[in-house]
């Protein structure tokens, strides 16, 4: 199971009916990202179908495993609650590198941060969502 991360100041999603397993499946150390069952594409953000066939997309969980397909450093403090200067990175995951998910980049040097460095998921638990669901934000940490 993944590590946990204390809360901290980062701004929480609203949660909706579509997006609830991304945010919430941290809670059992799981990253889900949905699949289409017709092509096998991992899709993300969350959608109703795929955008290839239309095939319904289901849950699936992850290796949590990931490359940094490209990144930014922000100096800008938009969040009282988020030190900067923090990584803003688009991760793909090991199962379908077609996949892009935008996250943080934790525990690493912005200055150590290239193309292609594997990653690996961690979760920040956040507070009480919408109808009482907790957030647990995927966030990755460089594997080691
Ligand atoms: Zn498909």
């Amino acid at each position: 199971m993944p590590d946990e991360q204390a809360s901290s100041g980062r701004p929480l999603p609203a949660l909706s009916q579509l997006n609830r397993p991304y945010w919430t499946s941290g809670a059992e150390g799981v990253w889900r990202l949905q699949q289409c069952p017709e092509c096998e594409r991992i899709i993300h953000p969350p959608a109703l179908r795929c955008q290839f066939d239309h095939a319904t997309p289901e849950w699936v969980p992850m290796s949590g495993r990931g490359t940094v397909e490209s990144w930014t450093v922000n100096h800008h403090p938009f969040f009282p609650g988020i030190p900067t200067p923090y990584v803003i990175a688009f991760v793909n995951p090991v199962e379908d590198p077609r996949a892009r998910v935008l996250t943080n980049l934790i525990d690493v040097a912005p200055e150590d941060v290239v193309v292609g460095m594997p990653v690996r998921v961690t979760f920040e638990r956040g507070d009480d969502g919408t109808e009482g669901d907790t957030v647990h934000l995927p966030l990755f940490t460089p594997e080691r």
